[in-house]
């Protein structure tokens, strides 16, 4: 397991330290079209997504990036790219955070300059090292960009950002191999105390992104490395927001739906599996309960697979039994398991 991270503020929130590991998302209108950018933002942020990152692409984004800033309840992060004066442009209209890139941002001094202004606005600073555009020094070093690679570039970049006297510094080490960043990732986090944002980049469309990302970050969320996360999916990005949710809860990192066990079903299924478990999970939902319920087609195996659950549901001759914790309550019709499941939920959770 990692050990814990350095706290990094980023505007109203922070991460690392403990935190809990917090959800981005990144904005594909154009940051110029302030009511697009903003109606955007809304919809990441019904949905659940805790900082927002928008690309600041030139200096017509400074106008924009200050009204955008002014209807923020989360952190406006600045995406940008090549040019050290954009980093200082978008921090001097309200960045609470930067991202930039050491393999693409140009001139000797670029970094000291961003640091500078990171000091004089209080903002942070990502760190983000991405496999396709790793310095040139590192590459002919390594040969490719290797895990190792990737990982001494992070390491270098905040060795000279803390040598400025500067430690609102996050880390991300991304690639589109989901070993490669795996590899990275965890090379950097044994060596290093900078909190890391971790991601899949150019994960593709939704079903491949999805298992990517469950798989990479899922390895790493159970190694307890990651601070932040950006789900990287192709299309609507409020998608970005329930897949990374559904990541982090699956991976014990934090909790936002019920649960709900269902069993597969199998030739000892007794009654309507499906039904039920859609059924229960909506019940869950709409009371804002987060607890866990299971929903097993036999009592052969299912009250002993669901014991762990707060509370189930087994199928059997016919009927449907609810236990909780383990304890059979009783046994009903299946017509009326739900209305019963309800009002248990009520009186007991
Ligand atoms: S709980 Fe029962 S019905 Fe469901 S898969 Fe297991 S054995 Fe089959």
């Amino acid at each position: 397991m990692a050990g814990q991270t350095r706290r990094v503020r980023i505007g109203n929130t922070a991460i690392g330290g403990g935190n809990p590991v917090l959800i981005q998302s990144m904005t594909n209108t154009d940051t110029a079209d302030v009511q697009a950018t903003l109606s955007q933002i809304e919809r990441l942020c019904f949905a659940g997504c805790e900082a927002v990152r928008c690309a600041f692409y030139s200096k017509e984004c400074a106008p924009a990036f200050k009204e955008i800033k002014k209807h923020m309840r989360v952190p406006l992060i600045a995406d940008v790219h090549f040019d050290a004066s954009l980093a200082v442009l978008a921090m001097e209209n309200g960045a609470d955070k930067v991202r930039v890139n050491p393999g693409n941002l140009r001139g000797e001094s670029a970094l000291e300059t961003v640091v500078a202004c990171a000091k004089a606005c209080s903002a942070a600073l990502r760190i983000g090292v991405n496999a396709g555009s790793l310095e040139p020094r590192l590459l002919k070093e390594y040969g490719a960009p290797t895990p190792q690679a990737l990982a001494q570039s992070a390491a270098e970049a905040v060795r000279i950002v803390y040598d400025m006297g500067f430690y609102d510094v996050a880390v991300s080490i991304k690639a589109s191999s989901v070993p490669v960043t795996v590899q990275a990732c965890r090379l950097f986090s044994a060596q290093n105390e900078a909190p890391m944002h971790i991601g899949i980049t150019e994960a593709g469309t939704y079903e491949n992104a999805v298992v990517k990302s469950a798989v990479g970050l899922g390895a790493l969320l159970l190694d307890g490395i990651g601070d932040t996360v950006r789900v990287s999916i192709t299309g609507d990005p409020v998608q970005e927001v329930d897949a990374a949710r559904r990541i982090l809860q699956s991976a014990g990192a934090r909790k936002f739906y019920p649960e709900v066990i269902s069993c597969p079903t199998c030739a000892r299924t007794q009654i309507d599996v499906t039904e039920l478990a859609h059924r229960v999970q909506q019940i869950l939902s709409e009371k804002q309960k987060p607890i866990t319920a299971a929903v097993m087609g036999c009592v052969v195996n299912g009250p002993g697979e669901a014991k762990h659950a707060d509370i189930g549901i087994a199928g059997g001759g016919n009927k449907a039994a609810l236990f909780a914790k383990g304890t059979l309550i009783g046994t009903y019709s299946e017509k009326s398991i739900l209305e019963v499941f309800s009002r248990y939920i009520d009186r007991h959770f």
